[in-house]
Protein backbone atom coordinates (compact mmCIF):
# COMPACT_ATOMS: atom_id res chain seq x y z
CA UNK A 1 0.00 0.00 0.00
CA UNK A 2 1.47 3.47 -1.02
CA UNK A 3 1.06 7.06 0.91
CA UNK A 4 -2.34 9.01 0.25
CA UNK A 5 -0.80 10.44 -3.76
CA UNK A 6 -1.71 13.87 -4.91
CA UNK A 7 -3.94 13.28 -8.10
CA UNK A 8 -3.15 15.66 -11.08
CA UNK A 9 -6.05 15.06 -14.06
CA UNK A 10 -5.45 16.33 -17.21
CA UNK A 11 -7.45 17.35 -19.85
CA UNK A 12 -7.08 18.20 -23.63
CA UNK A 13 -10.24 20.63 -24.67
CA UNK A 14 -10.49 21.65 -27.98
CA UNK A 15 -14.36 22.97 -28.59
CA UNK A 16 -16.05 21.23 -26.05
CA UNK A 17 -18.19 24.14 -24.28
CA UNK A 18 -21.38 22.21 -23.72
CA UNK A 19 -19.53 19.02 -22.38
CA UNK A 20 -17.17 21.11 -19.92
CA UNK A 21 -19.62 21.86 -16.93
CA UNK A 22 -21.28 18.19 -16.64
CA UNK A 23 -17.65 16.83 -16.75
CA UNK A 24 -16.56 19.01 -14.37
CA UNK A 25 -20.02 17.74 -11.93
CA UNK A 26 -18.59 14.45 -12.78
CA UNK A 27 -15.43 14.71 -11.91
CA UNK A 28 -14.88 17.25 -8.70
CA UNK A 29 -17.83 14.23 -7.51
CA UNK A 30 -15.61 11.17 -8.11
CA UNK A 31 -12.55 13.34 -6.58
CA UNK A 32 -14.35 14.70 -3.91
CA UNK A 33 -15.25 10.83 -3.12
CA UNK A 34 -11.87 9.48 -3.19
CA UNK A 35 -10.53 12.01 -0.53
CA UNK A 36 -7.58 12.75 -2.03
CA UNK A 37 -5.43 16.30 -2.83
CA UNK A 38 -6.03 16.98 -6.54
CA UNK A 39 -5.42 19.30 -9.11
CA UNK A 40 -7.28 19.45 -12.49
CA UNK A 41 -5.62 20.65 -15.04
CA UNK A 42 -7.32 21.63 -18.76
CA UNK A 43 -5.39 22.55 -21.96
CA UNK A 44 -7.28 24.89 -24.06
CA UNK A 45 -5.74 23.87 -27.61
CA UNK A 46 -7.26 26.60 -29.93
CA UNK A 47 -10.93 26.40 -29.24
CA UNK A 48 -13.06 28.74 -31.11
CA UNK A 49 -15.77 28.47 -29.07
CA UNK A 50 -16.86 29.41 -25.72
CA UNK A 51 -14.26 26.78 -23.79
CA UNK A 52 -12.01 29.17 -22.16
CA UNK A 53 -15.12 30.88 -20.43
CA UNK A 54 -16.58 28.25 -19.08
CA UNK A 55 -13.01 26.90 -18.56
CA UNK A 56 -12.74 30.42 -16.33
CA UNK A 57 -15.56 29.83 -14.68
CA UNK A 58 -14.80 26.55 -13.91
CA UNK A 59 -11.31 28.03 -12.32
CA UNK A 60 -13.66 31.02 -10.35
CA UNK A 61 -15.62 28.05 -8.65
CA UNK A 62 -13.06 25.71 -7.61
CA UNK A 63 -9.10 26.83 -7.55
CA UNK A 64 -8.13 23.42 -7.89
CA UNK A 65 -8.71 23.47 -11.62
CA UNK A 66 -5.86 25.19 -13.68
CA UNK A 67 -6.06 26.09 -17.09
CA UNK A 68 -3.45 26.49 -19.89
CA UNK A 69 -4.84 27.87 -23.18
CA UNK A 70 -1.91 27.53 -26.39
CA UNK A 71 -1.93 30.29 -28.85
CA UNK A 72 -3.82 28.19 -31.52
CA UNK A 73 -4.79 24.12 -31.91
CA UNK A 74 -1.57 22.13 -31.68
CA UNK A 75 -3.16 19.29 -31.52
CA UNK A 76 -3.88 16.19 -29.18
CA UNK A 77 -0.49 15.45 -28.46
CA UNK A 78 0.89 18.47 -27.85
CA UNK A 79 -2.25 19.51 -25.36
CA UNK A 80 -1.03 15.90 -23.19
CA UNK A 81 2.43 16.90 -23.49
CA UNK A 82 1.75 20.05 -22.20
CA UNK A 83 -0.68 18.87 -19.26
CA UNK A 84 2.31 16.26 -18.23
CA UNK A 85 4.58 18.87 -18.39
CA UNK A 86 2.83 21.07 -15.75
CA UNK A 87 1.07 18.59 -13.71
CA UNK A 88 2.80 17.95 -10.11
CA UNK A 89 0.90 14.99 -9.12
CA UNK A 90 2.56 11.74 -7.73
CA UNK A 91 -0.50 10.08 -10.11
CA UNK A 92 -1.27 11.69 -13.38
CA UNK A 93 -4.36 10.85 -15.42
CA UNK A 94 -5.20 11.74 -18.81
CA UNK A 95 -8.42 11.72 -20.42
CA UNK A 96 -10.53 13.33 -22.92
CA UNK A 97 -12.90 16.17 -22.22
CA UNK A 98 -16.03 14.57 -24.19
CA UNK A 99 -17.13 12.40 -21.17
CA UNK A 100 -16.16 8.96 -23.21
CA UNK A 101 -13.97 8.38 -20.63
CA UNK A 102 -16.10 8.39 -17.78
CA UNK A 103 -14.99 9.83 -14.81
CA UNK A 104 -15.92 7.18 -12.32
CA UNK A 105 -13.38 4.88 -13.39
CA UNK A 106 -10.39 6.72 -11.56
CA UNK A 107 -10.53 4.52 -8.64
CA UNK A 108 -10.13 1.61 -10.59
CA UNK A 109 -7.14 2.58 -11.74
CA UNK A 110 -6.21 4.07 -8.61
CA UNK A 111 -6.09 0.51 -7.00
CA UNK A 112 -4.39 -1.01 -10.17
CA UNK A 113 -1.58 1.85 -8.96
CA UNK A 114 -1.38 1.00 -5.39
CA UNK A 115 -1.18 -2.38 -6.39
CA UNK A 116 1.76 -1.89 -8.22
CA UNK A 117 1.62 -0.47 -11.77
CA UNK A 118 2.73 2.03 -13.14
CA UNK A 119 1.30 2.82 -16.19
CA UNK A 120 -2.39 1.65 -15.74
CA UNK A 121 -3.94 2.09 -19.36
CA UNK A 122 -7.84 1.44 -20.58
CA UNK A 123 -9.23 -1.05 -22.80
CA UNK A 124 -12.48 0.16 -24.69
CA UNK A 125 -15.06 -1.91 -25.19
CA UNK A 126 -18.09 -0.59 -27.05
CA UNK A 127 -17.36 0.00 -30.64
CA UNK A 128 -21.15 -0.51 -31.77
CA UNK A 129 -21.37 3.52 -31.62
CA UNK A 130 -17.73 4.22 -32.82
CA UNK A 131 -18.93 2.99 -36.35
CA UNK A 132 -18.24 0.23 -38.10
CA UNK A 133 -15.46 2.25 -40.82
CA UNK A 134 -13.73 3.73 -37.42
CA UNK A 135 -13.57 -0.01 -35.81
CA UNK A 136 -12.22 -1.39 -39.23
CA UNK A 137 -9.63 0.97 -39.89
CA UNK A 138 -8.52 0.86 -36.04
CA UNK A 139 -7.93 -2.84 -36.17
CA UNK A 140 -6.12 -2.62 -39.60
CA UNK A 141 -3.84 0.35 -38.45
CA UNK A 142 -2.99 -2.01 -35.08
CA UNK A 143 -2.27 -5.13 -36.62
CA UNK A 144 -0.20 -3.31 -39.75
CA UNK A 145 1.68 -1.28 -36.27
CA UNK A 146 1.98 -4.40 -34.77
CA UNK A 147 3.77 -6.66 -37.03
CA UNK A 148 5.80 -3.93 -38.57
CA UNK A 149 7.16 -2.26 -34.84
CA UNK A 150 8.75 -3.33 -32.21
CA UNK A 151 5.85 -2.17 -30.06
CA UNK A 152 2.43 -4.01 -28.65
CA UNK A 153 -0.60 -1.96 -28.94
CA UNK A 154 -4.26 -3.39 -28.60
CA UNK A 155 -6.60 -1.70 -31.21
CA UNK A 156 -8.72 -0.88 -28.19
CA UNK A 157 -6.49 1.14 -26.33
CA UNK A 158 -7.49 4.77 -25.39
CA UNK A 159 -5.59 7.91 -24.31
CA UNK A 160 -7.25 7.62 -20.65
CA UNK A 161 -5.07 6.08 -18.42
CA UNK A 162 -2.59 7.00 -15.66
CA UNK A 163 1.05 7.40 -15.34
CA UNK A 164 2.76 7.14 -12.06
CA UNK A 165 5.52 10.43 -11.51
CA UNK A 166 8.46 8.22 -12.73
CA UNK A 167 6.59 7.32 -15.53
CA UNK A 168 5.60 11.38 -16.32
CA UNK A 169 9.49 12.38 -15.88
CA UNK A 170 10.21 9.38 -18.39
CA UNK A 171 7.83 10.90 -21.02
CA UNK A 172 9.14 14.63 -20.46
CA UNK A 173 12.58 13.45 -21.83
CA UNK A 174 11.26 12.08 -24.84
CA UNK A 175 11.21 15.26 -27.20
CA UNK A 176 10.03 13.47 -30.58
CA UNK A 177 7.23 16.31 -32.32
CA UNK A 178 5.64 13.61 -33.83
CA UNK A 179 4.00 12.29 -30.62
CA UNK A 180 2.38 9.17 -30.96
CA UNK A 181 1.89 8.71 -27.13
CA UNK A 182 0.28 5.21 -27.32
CA UNK A 183 2.98 3.86 -29.06
CA UNK A 184 5.40 5.53 -26.41
CA UNK A 185 3.85 4.29 -23.75
CA UNK A 186 4.46 1.01 -24.66
CA UNK A 187 7.60 1.54 -25.76
CA UNK A 188 8.97 3.06 -22.10
CA UNK A 189 8.13 -0.55 -20.54
CA UNK A 190 7.78 -0.52 -16.77
CA UNK A 191 4.52 -2.24 -15.04
CA UNK A 192 1.53 -1.99 -17.32
CA UNK A 193 -2.03 -2.59 -16.08
CA UNK A 194 -5.07 -2.81 -18.00
CA UNK A 195 -8.81 -1.40 -17.10
CA UNK A 196 -11.45 -2.58 -19.16
CA UNK A 197 -14.13 0.58 -19.80
CA UNK A 198 -17.24 0.78 -21.27
CA UNK A 199 -16.98 3.75 -23.75
CA UNK A 200 -19.96 6.16 -23.75
CA UNK A 201 -20.73 8.39 -26.41
CA UNK A 202 -19.93 11.70 -27.16
CA UNK A 203 -21.36 14.09 -24.55
CA UNK A 204 -21.97 17.08 -26.93
CA UNK A 205 -20.05 18.30 -30.38
CA UNK A 206 -18.50 16.56 -32.75
CA UNK A 207 -15.02 14.39 -32.92
CA UNK A 208 -12.11 16.52 -33.98
CA UNK A 209 -10.15 12.97 -35.92
CA UNK A 210 -11.56 13.30 -39.44
CA UNK A 211 -10.88 10.73 -41.50
CA UNK A 212 -7.56 12.83 -43.03
CA UNK A 213 -6.88 13.03 -39.44
CA UNK A 214 -6.66 9.82 -38.48
CA UNK A 215 -4.77 9.23 -41.64
CA UNK A 216 -1.88 11.46 -40.76
CA UNK A 217 -1.90 10.26 -36.91
CA UNK A 218 -1.97 6.56 -38.46
CA UNK A 219 1.47 7.55 -40.88
CA UNK A 220 3.22 9.50 -37.62
CA UNK A 221 2.69 6.17 -35.29
CA UNK A 222 4.03 4.12 -38.44
CA UNK A 223 7.20 6.03 -39.29
CA UNK A 224 7.62 6.94 -35.25
CA UNK A 225 7.79 3.61 -34.81
CA UNK A 226 8.83 1.46 -37.99
CA UNK A 227 12.21 1.98 -41.05
CA UNK A 228 9.83 -1.37 -42.60
CA UNK A 229 8.42 0.94 -45.62
CA UNK A 230 11.92 2.43 -46.35
CA UNK A 231 13.16 -1.09 -46.49
CA UNK A 232 10.22 -2.41 -48.31
CA UNK A 233 11.71 -0.20 -51.59
CA UNK A 234 14.48 -2.71 -51.61
CA UNK A 235 12.62 -5.58 -51.32
CA UNK A 236 10.52 -4.45 -54.00
CA UNK A 237 13.23 -3.57 -56.14
CA UNK A 238 15.16 -6.58 -55.26
CA UNK A 239 11.79 -9.12 -56.90
CA UNK A 240 11.58 -6.86 -59.41
CA UNK A 241 15.12 -7.07 -60.57
CA UNK A 242 14.83 -11.16 -60.19
CA UNK A 243 11.82 -11.09 -62.34
CA UNK A 244 13.38 -8.84 -65.10
CA UNK A 245 16.22 -10.96 -65.44
CA UNK A 246 14.19 -14.28 -65.71
CA UNK A 247 12.09 -12.25 -68.35
CA UNK A 248 15.39 -10.85 -70.00
CA UNK A 249 16.50 -14.44 -70.40
CA UNK A 250 13.37 -15.62 -71.96
CA UNK A 251 13.28 -12.87 -74.23
CA UNK A 252 16.77 -13.58 -75.82
CA UNK A 253 15.91 -17.29 -75.75
CA UNK A 254 12.70 -16.57 -78.15
CA UNK A 255 14.82 -14.25 -80.12
CA UNK A 256 17.77 -16.69 -81.00
CA UNK A 257 15.85 -20.12 -80.91
CA UNK A 258 12.32 -19.44 -82.77
CA UNK A 259 10.81 -17.87 -85.33
CA UNK A 260 8.72 -15.35 -83.39
CA UNK A 261 9.61 -11.82 -81.49
CA UNK A 262 8.54 -10.73 -78.09
CA UNK A 263 5.00 -8.74 -78.24
CA UNK A 264 5.98 -5.12 -77.91
CA UNK A 265 3.92 -2.15 -77.23
CA UNK A 266 1.66 -3.11 -75.03
CA UNK A 267 3.79 -5.58 -72.22
CA UNK A 268 6.19 -2.24 -72.57
CA UNK A 269 3.79 0.28 -71.48
CA UNK A 270 2.84 -1.98 -68.58
CA UNK A 271 6.34 -2.30 -67.60
CA UNK A 272 6.75 1.31 -67.50
CA UNK A 273 3.48 2.53 -65.84
CA UNK A 274 4.36 0.10 -63.20
CA UNK A 275 8.03 0.62 -62.89
CA UNK A 276 7.20 4.46 -62.42
CA UNK A 277 4.20 3.97 -60.11
CA UNK A 278 5.97 2.12 -57.50
CA UNK A 279 9.19 4.52 -57.93
CA UNK A 280 6.45 7.19 -56.59
CA UNK A 281 5.14 5.76 -54.53
CA UNK A 282 8.52 5.31 -52.45
CA UNK A 283 9.07 8.43 -53.07
CA UNK A 284 6.58 9.90 -51.31
CA UNK A 285 7.19 7.12 -48.54
CA UNK A 286 10.99 8.62 -48.46
CA UNK A 287 9.45 11.95 -47.89
CA UNK A 288 7.11 11.10 -44.87
CA UNK A 289 10.40 10.32 -43.10
CA UNK A 290 11.75 12.97 -44.72
CA UNK A 291 9.44 15.51 -43.84
CA UNK A 292 9.53 14.25 -40.06
CA UNK A 293 13.34 14.61 -39.73
CA UNK A 294 13.19 18.52 -40.99
CA UNK A 295 10.36 19.03 -38.39
CA UNK A 296 12.83 17.27 -35.64
CA UNK A 297 15.64 19.50 -36.46
CA UNK A 298 13.68 22.83 -36.60
CA UNK A 299 13.48 22.24 -32.88
CA UNK A 300 10.63 24.40 -32.63
CA UNK A 301 8.49 24.33 -29.51
CA UNK A 302 6.12 21.70 -29.25
CA UNK A 303 3.48 24.12 -28.39
CA UNK A 304 2.88 27.97 -27.36
CA UNK A 305 0.53 28.62 -24.29
CA UNK A 306 -0.88 31.89 -24.20
CA UNK A 307 -2.47 32.28 -21.21
CA UNK A 308 -2.92 30.46 -17.97
CA UNK A 309 -5.09 30.36 -15.34
CA UNK A 310 -4.35 28.94 -11.56
CA UNK A 311 -0.04 29.36 -11.49
N1 LIG B 1 -8.54 17.43 -28.79
C1 LIG B 1 -7.60 18.44 -28.66
N2 LIG B 1 -7.03 18.97 -29.77
C2 LIG B 1 -7.32 18.52 -31.02
C3 LIG B 1 -8.26 17.47 -31.15
C4 LIG B 1 -8.83 16.93 -30.03
O1 LIG B 1 -7.31 18.88 -27.55
O2 LIG B 1 -6.77 19.05 -31.97
C5 LIG B 1 -9.18 16.86 -27.58
C6 LIG B 1 -10.70 16.86 -27.62
O3 LIG B 1 -11.24 18.05 -27.10
C7 LIG B 1 -11.02 15.67 -26.73
C8 LIG B 1 -9.86 14.72 -26.98
O4 LIG B 1 -8.80 15.52 -27.51
O5 LIG B 1 -11.02 16.04 -25.36
C9 LIG B 1 -10.20 13.60 -27.94
O6 LIG B 1 -10.73 14.11 -29.14
P1 LIG B 1 -12.04 13.50 -29.81
O7 LIG B 1 -13.05 13.19 -28.76
O8 LIG B 1 -12.47 14.44 -30.88
O9 LIG B 1 -11.48 12.17 -30.45
P2 LIG B 1 -12.26 10.76 -30.54
O10 LIG B 1 -12.75 10.44 -29.15
O11 LIG B 1 -13.37 10.95 -31.50
O12 LIG B 1 -11.21 9.80 -31.02
MG1 LIG C 1 -13.93 11.58 -28.03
Amino acid sequence: MRDKPKLSIVLPVCNEEQSLPQLYLRLAAVLKELGLDYEIIFIDDGSHDASWLELTKLHQTDHRVKVLSFSRNFGHMAALAAGLDQAAGDVVITMDADLQHPPELIPQLLNEWEAGAEVVSTLRQESRRAGYFKNLSARFFYWLLNRIAKINLPANAADFRLLDRKVVETLKTIKERSRFLRGLISWIGYQQAFVAYQAEPRFAGKTKYSFSRMFSFAIDGITAFSAFPLRLATYLGLSIAFFSFIYIVYAIFVKLFTNNAMAGWASVLIVVLFIGGVQLIFLGIIGEYLSRVFDETKGRPFYIVAKKLGW
